[in-house]
């Protein structure tokens, strides 16, 4: 059953870094997008709010002159009955404020009336509330919208006519014919303009003075928000939704002289396309940006990852194979102190690892299991070597007499002697206890006898740190062809290394079949 390997630092960093660069990138465009959502509409808000308010004083100047028209008339119908003759002449002069102009007595029948295509008779009585009102209130009214004898929708400006002495004699009505061309909606379809927008007016009633659509005019629409507001007095903007569920900035205003609320509204969907706009240009000028930071993060995260990565899979690879030493770490560039740290770290183990296994803690020379694997390492290669095995002649005696310190301090000295006499490419061992040897590379049993005699006479005439110089004992192998374990070299070794013993010590000799001399 094998254990999870884990996921990766690179996909972990890979995934980590895509994901925050464009997390990043989103709420950065959002966040913009949203602060310019909110300035445009804030600015439709605005210009549609100051567009009502214009238009709402616009209105008002409007009112006032032709309330101030119809106080003239009054005034001059009080002084004198008004002939057909005059009033059409005061009809001409304020053709484009009103519709007609009526002379009313106090029964409400008509005197005058200008002009007179209207369609009404001299004499008819009016049956509306406007003139009920204007001749019981007996002062200046704008009437609500109203439809007259004639079947038109009306708003009528009136004004009461007094004389000399102060009698009420009726009252003079100029109208405008909501349904026609009329003085508001040359006023108001002026200002009109082409992205959607337009404006509407209602009365303190809510119904609809005036309207792009004229089939409108007159409709009730108490539901709307920003009218109720503007009939109720107040200013403002506001988003709304309209019957047909369509959205609009609006802007309202109140026209205090009539009652009057306005309003000028903008379709949101002008935005769609300076939004869509926007957004496209955020993306290009963003995206290079983006995928420069990408970039960049992902070579960073790159080079953190990669050389974890390597000494991951290298300690894989090397914890799980069997080889004898260990292999040495790959090199590792890297500027980050964990990495490096655990780089050198590492290293440093597997060097002492390595030490441990391949070299003889006390003489600092190979020891057995280098022995070992040098000799299967050869033997496989096929390279011609021969074996110098030595012991030390009583050496027992040396521990005995100066004690086991001096007893290592020799070894370490012969250790010393051993390497010498050797070449680079000769290796030194310890085979054990105080037992030694050479294993030389492409000599002949006959080549490596002349070194190790060249070892043995140097020791037995130099003074070990006994205070006295020791001798050795040395035996000479060759492996044979078929020869494929260091055992059988070692036996054959230590078979010479016995005669060289028996035959008294400190000599050298060499393995053979028939036990001869070297
Ligand atoms: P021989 O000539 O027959 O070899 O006599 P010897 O006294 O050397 O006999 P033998 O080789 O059997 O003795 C080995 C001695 O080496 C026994 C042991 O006390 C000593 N020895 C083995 N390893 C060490 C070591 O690491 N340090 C010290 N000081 N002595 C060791
Ligand atoms: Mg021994
Ligand atoms: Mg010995």
């Amino acid at each position: 059953m094998g254990k999870s390997k884990g996921i990766k630092l690179r996909l972990i960093l890979g995934i980590l870094v895509t994901a925050s660069v464009l997390i990043a990138g989103i709420v950065g465009g959002y966040v913009a997008f949203t602060a310019n959502l909110t300035s445009l509409s804030s600015n439709y808000l605005e210009s549609n709010y100051q567009y009502a308010k214009k238009l709402s004083s616009s209105t008002a100047n409007l009112l006032n002159v032709m309330q101030a028209n119809m106080n003239s008339i009054a005034k001059g119908a009080g002084e004198n009955a008004i002939s057909q003759k005059e009033l059409d002449i005061w009809y001409y002069a304020n053709e484009q404020y009103y519709n007609s102009i009526v002379i009313v007595d106090t029964n409400r029948r008509v005197q005058v009336l200008s002009p007179n295509t209207v369609g009404v008779a001299i004499g008819t009585k009016l049956t509306s509330t406007a003139s009920l009102q204007a001749v019981e209130l007996n002062k200046p009214l704008i009437s609500e919208p109203y439809v007259s004898i004639t079947g038109r929708l009306i708003v009528m400006i009136s004004a009461p006519i007094f004389n000399d002495q102060g009698d009420y004699l009726g009252f003079v009505g100029g109208t405008i014919y909501l349904e026609e061309d009329n003085v508001l909606s040359r006023l108001l379809n002026d200002h009109f303009y082409g992205n959607g927008s337009y404006v509407y007016v209602a009365d303190k009633m809510g119904h609809l003075i005036f309207h792009p659509e004229p089939g409108r005019v007159n409709e009730i629409i108490i539901g709307n928000e920003v009218i109720n507001k503007a009939v109720m007095g107040q200013s403002g903007s506001n988003r709304v939704t309209n019957s047909k569920g369509k959205s609009f900035f609006a802007g309202y205003a109140y026209e205090p002289h009539s009652g009057w609320g306005i309003v000028s509204q903008t379709p949101t969907s002008v935005l769609d396309k300076p939004l869509e706009k926007l957004l496209w240009s955020m993306i290009l000028q963003a995206l290079p940006i983006l995928l420069i930071i990408l970039a960049i993060a992902w070579i960073v995260s790159r080079n953190i990852s990669n050389p974890l990565h390597i000494l991951a899979k290298f300690s894989e690879e090397a914890f799980l194979s069997k080889r004898a030493i260990p292999p040495t770490i790959p090199r590792i560039v890297s500027m980050i102190y964990e990495v490096k740290q655990l780089h050198y770290s590492m290293g440093n183990y597997l060097n002492l690892l390595s030490d441990e296994i391949q070299i003889d803690g006390l003489t600092g020379l190979s020891n057995r299991k280098t022995f070992n694997s040098t000799i299967h390492e050869w033997l496989d290669d096929g390279i011609p070597f021969s074996f110098i095995l030595m012991d030390i002649d009583h050496f027992k005696l040396v521990n005995d007499h100066y004690g086991h310190a001096v007893g290592d301090e020799v070894l370490i000295y012969l250790a010393s002697q051993i390497q010498e006499v050797a070449r680079p490419e000769d290796l030194c061992f310890r085979y054990g206890g105080e037992e030694f040897g050479i294993l030389v590379k492409f000599l002949e049993p006959s080549e490596a006898f002349v070194t190790a005699e060249r070892l043995r006479k140097s020791i037995a005439t130099t003074i070990s740190p006994s205070g006295e110089p020791i001798t050795v004992s040395i035996g000479i192998a060759k492996p044979t062809d078929q020869m494929r374990s260091p055992k059988e070299i070692l036996e054959m070794a230590d078979h010479a290394l016995y005669q060289s013993k028996g035959r008294g010590r400190n000599r050298t000799s060499i393995y053979a079949n028939k036990d001869n001399e070297e």
